[in-house]
């Protein structure tokens, strides 16, 4: 696989970003977002503390951003997608204001039922019709998102402590036949309590999927060796992504890297922190105190120096933070 150039020769050797292809995306945050938006509370109460100014929001994430960049990232997979208030008009602006790439991605969102414009269409629905799912996504690939002309490089699904209800089941159905008709990879938003990661991977399989194109996303949640190395065994990578959200403690999220370092697993982890630059669902305020390290930077300040005290060595958080990401990012077959 060529790493090498501007990344405008070759689909297969680049990744789609808010700017256009890129070869070589570099130290990468497998799962973040940008904005997460309530379009229907903003359209109605717009004059709430959290209010929304594109112009205003765009500079404080860029600067957010910026202050990455100068931390050693290059690139983050924003993995906002329908369900989340994906509004991309609003990141290409941010995309203006930073070097840093950003990654846009498509899928949806839920943990139980489709919004009714899915719901209501499609097979086993009350108005019948084509399911549009799988068209809206590969449109969002191959086509651009909106009239931004911007592609998604990366698809999601999600299941929560449901499980795979149907409207659940639709969406990775869906997720799996946008992936075999364009190559994009998937990654998951899963429930490591009730190890669903494992369901997920059953499903994709069933469809047809190579799961190593997968990211099972929470994974790093668990604390349980034994369950990350089924979902390892089964061939897909682990979303380690979720560092500065305290209901997995820092020390328990740390250990369960390391410990799946020295089993030999660091080409199989990925590293993010699933933060917002600007979220309106989440009062910021109760979120910092709460949450203090729920940021772009927690892990360039102190996740890697701890990985690194524990024995992590700088071969295998290269092989975390840029290798793997261009694997699955690109397509690459994994060494
Ligand atoms: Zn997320």
């Amino acid at each position: 696989m060529s790493t090498e150039g501007t990344g405008t020769e070759g689909a297969d050797a680049s990744v789609e970003t808010f700017r256009g292809p890129v070869a070589e995306p570099g130290a990468t945050l497998m799962h973040e977002h940008i904005f997460g938006l309530s379009p229907e509370i903003l359209w109605n109460w717009p004059d709430i503390p959290e209010g929304w100014d594109l112009e205003e929001r765009a500079q404080e994430a860029a600067g957010k951003l910026n202050d990455l960049k100068a931390a050693g990232i290059d690139t983050v997979v924003d993995l906002t997608v329908i369900g989340l208030g994906r509004y991309v008009p609003a990141v290409q602006r941010v995309a203006e204001l930073t070097g840093v790439n950003i990654v846009a991605a498509t899928g949806l969102y839920t943990y139980d039922a489709l919004p009714p414009y899915f719901g209501n269409r499609g097979p086993g629905s009350l108005f019948g019709g084509p399911d549009r799912l799988a068209e809206f996504f590969v449109r969002d690939i191959t086509e651009g998102i909106g009239r931004t002309g911007v592609k998604a490089g990366m698809l999601k699904c999600a299941t929560g402590r449901q499980g795979i209800t149907p409207g659940v089941e639709r969406v990775i159905r869906a997720v799996a036949q946008a992936h075999r008709e364009t190559g994009v990879p998937i990654t998951t938003h899963s429930e490591s309590s009730t190890r669903n990661g494992l369901d997920q991977q059953k499903l994709l399989a069933e469809e047809g999927v190579d799961l190593s194109r997968v990211v099972i996303g929470h994974a790093g949640d668990s604390t349980d060796l034994a369950y990350l190395e089924e979902l390892v065994a089964n061939g897909s990578y682990l979303g380690m992504d979720r560092f500065g959200i305290e209901f997995t403690s820092f020390e328990d999220r740390v250990a369960t890297v390391v410990a799946m370092c020295e089993r030999g697993h660091a080409s199989r982890m990925v590293l993010s922190h699933d933060s917002y630059c600007f979220n309106d669902r989440f009062e910021p305020e109760v979120v910092r105190e709460r949450h203090p390290n729920y940021h772009l930077l927690h892990i360039s300040r102190d996740v890697l120096p701890a990985l690194r005290a524990a024995g992590v060595t700088e071969e295998q958080i290269t092989q975390m933070l840029v290798d793997n990401p261009r694997t699955i990012l690109t397509g690459g077959r994994r060494p």
